[in-house]
């Protein structure tokens, strides 16, 4: 290869990576990642940041759009994604008749105390 080649490849390689930068920041992608895919990848690495979406986007159930899966709220409708954490195992979740706060009980458990209002009750089947 001579020096010019070589020049040639390195102004290249340095393009793809600006190129991606450039391309990368209009969808929020840190700088040094879209570097990174540029410059390792060329071309390839850029048309990769250019059509990838760096935010995962999952289906809202109530109107189907597509909604980042960071939102808690739907951008299109308004519906709430409310997450509720999986109990633990041998554990199930539970509301207190009473003041309604959510309490994670044994499986087999018959009666539970709610632990804000001391209320103890028996537990639905
Ligand atoms: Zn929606
Ligand atoms: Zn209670």
């Amino acid at each position: 290869m001579t020096d010019v080649g070589l020049l040639a490849g390195v102004v290249v390689w340095l393009m793809c990576g600006v190129a991606a930068v450039l391309v990368g920041q209009t969808k929020g992608r840190p700088a040094g990642d879209s570097f990174m895919f540029g410059a390792v990848f060329g071309i390839f690495g850029l048309a990769w940041v250019a059509l990838s979406d760096p935010h995962t986007t999952r289906k809202c159930p109530e109107c189907a759009e597509k909604v980042l899966i960071d939102a808690k709220v739907c951008k299109h409708c308004g519906h709430r994604f409310v997450e509720e954490p999986l109990p633990p195992p041998g554990k199930v979740s539970i509301e207190c008749p009473l003041c309604d706060t959510k309490l994670k009980i044994p499986e087999d458990a018959k009666r539970f105390r709610c632990a804000r209002c001391g209320e103890v009750s028996p537990v639905p089947d």
